[in-house]
């Protein structure tokens, strides 16, 4: 029995899919915007993704799963306003905004594939779905939700009773103290939000509409784009908990502008990731990457180990300290479960039976990680080297994905940083580009190793 903490009703639900009768779970989850790196916070939203998605299937069920890419630059506020992001991306590295979505796209799925982290059954980019957008803007509008101004359309929130008060018991005078709302006389009452915006003549992306050259406002991406493909309702929506108060607020005020329903049955967020106690900020220059962490010869794998210590729902500390324990423990855990693999003593059914009773109920009471991970310590430490813990603790990898029967690397281990160089080297010298190749000798050298050009390659030796 799969039980989940839904945040519309503050309870932990017993999970049942709305198709029975074929067994499908239908999940939406909010993508990245890719105007930047994705950075570790981010991967913890979407290791917890990905590992529902696996407790879904170990549970027997089939998945119909979205995961969006925000590639129409939404603006800098959650409430759309401001700068819009991608623009400004695009404008600082003098590329244009749509390669700037590619390389961002590229980006964060390197990521996803270093962590395990699986495909969803589709993935839709915002930019193909301009059209469903503009359609579901013209179901809000014809429904009396919605209304046009000379920057565009607006969702008229005093049309619902609880607009804002959904998922987070906003107080929306508190709202209105403490946001920074741009006046707009236009506008019917302060929270109502831009659904489809009249391109000024200098914004890059925009589409032509019943309202001229225009582009779409955030939120109704996800409302356009879940409902395309999952259809008025359906089963489970993730993010993270900064999604709660604005994002999935909007996105449930469309769906009732537009279909008279809220769109998701269970609404599932991500507490955050701090970074040494503290908030992440470019400014304190803290906002580390999967290649970071790498760099400093940290696997991706370690990161995904190191998220399941705190229960998703709470916050996670990350320190350097901690991640480094974090890769310590993985490759302990793949040591042992080697030694049950090669093992040749019988293990005790009864025992396994305990053992996998214990990890489901873990799984399956909320995804709760780090009491299935203590479980799975419980199997790798048994005295009794048995091939059926092996086969176990492969089971229970499906979930956890953290290639615990991973042989360990004959090379060294050394950062991805002198990976990187060595590859550059390889090529300089196929080009014959000898200064280059030993400029990069140089480089290596000074990062604290030796290579020797041998008959089997480059040699690498720690100074
Ligand atoms: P964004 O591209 O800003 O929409 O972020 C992508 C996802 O990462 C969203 O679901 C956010 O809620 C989530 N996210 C952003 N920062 C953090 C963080 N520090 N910890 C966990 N999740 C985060
Ligand atoms: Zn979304």
């Amino acid at each position: 029995m799969l039980k989940l903490y839904n945040t519309l009703t503050k309870e932990k639900e017993i999970f049942e899919p709305i198709d029975k009768e074929n067994n499908l779970v239908r999940m939406y989850s909010c993508g990245l915007t890719v105007y930047n790196y994705a950075h570790i916070g981010n991967m913890r939203t979407y290791i917890f993704m990905d590992t529902l998605r696996k407790v879904l299937k170990y549970n027997g069920y089939k998945l119909l799963h979205v995961m969006n890419i925000t590639d129409v630059g939404h603006l800098t506020s959650d409430a759309d306003e401001g700068e819009d992001k991608m623009a400004k991306s695009a404008r600082e590295q003098n590329k244009s905004v749509y390669e700037i979505a590619k390389m961002y796209t590229e980006a964060y799925q390197k990521d996803f594939k270093k962590l395990n982290i699986e495909d969803t059954e589709i993935l839709a980019k915002a930019t193909d779905h301009i059209k469903d957008m503009e359609e579901y803007v013209k179901k809000i509008l014809e429904n009396g939700y919605a209304y046009e101004t000379s920057k565009g359309v607006y969702f008229d929130t005093s049309k619902l009773k609880n607009y804002g008060r959904m998922l987070s018991n906003n107080n929306l005078d508190d709202l209105k103290a403490g946001a920074r709302i741009e006046v707009d006389n236009e506008k019917r009452n302060p929270h109502d939000f831009a659904l489809w915006i009249k391109a000024p003549k200098e914004h890059i992306m925009k589409w032509d509409s019943f309202m001229g050259l225009c582009y779409p406002g955030w939120h109704i991406e996800c409302s356009a784009m879940s409902r395309k493909y999952l259809g008025d309702v359906f089963d489970i929506h993730t993010g993270g908990v900064d999604h709660i108060p604005i994002h999935h607020e909007n996105e449930i005020a469309q769906a009732i502008g537009a279909t008279g329903k809220v769109p998701a049955k269970i609404w599932m967020h991500v507490e955050f990731l701090q970074i040494n106690g503290g908030k992440m900020s470019k400014s304190l220059g803290n906002v580390y990457t999967i290649t970071d962490l790498e760099n400093k010869g940290i696997e991706p794998l370690a990161y995904r180990y190191f998220t399941f210590s705190a229960n998703y729902r709470t916050k996670l500390n990350f320190t350097w300290d901690a991640i480094k324990s974090a890769q310590v423990a993985l490759n302990r855990l793949r040591e042992a479960t080697k030694q049950h693999k090669n093992g040749v003593d019988e293990a005790d059914d009864t025992k396994i039976q305990e053992y996998l009773d214990r990890f489901n109920n873990a799984v399956n009471d909320d995804i709760n990680m780090p009491l299935a991970i203590a479980v799975v310590w419980d199997v790798a430490r048994e005295q009794v080297k048995s091939k059926k813990y092996f086969d176990l603790l492969m089971k229970f990898d499906y979930i956890l994905s953290l290639d615990l029967d991973k042989e360990e690397s004959k090379e060294e281990n050394y950062p991805q940083e002198i990976a990187d160089l060595l590859e550059e080297r390889k090529i300089a010298r196929q080009n014959k580009d000898y200064s280059k190749s030993d400029e990069i000798r140089d480089k290596i050298y000074s990062l604290g190793y030796e290579v020797k050009d041998t008959r089997e390659g480059q040699m690498l030796k720690k100074l």
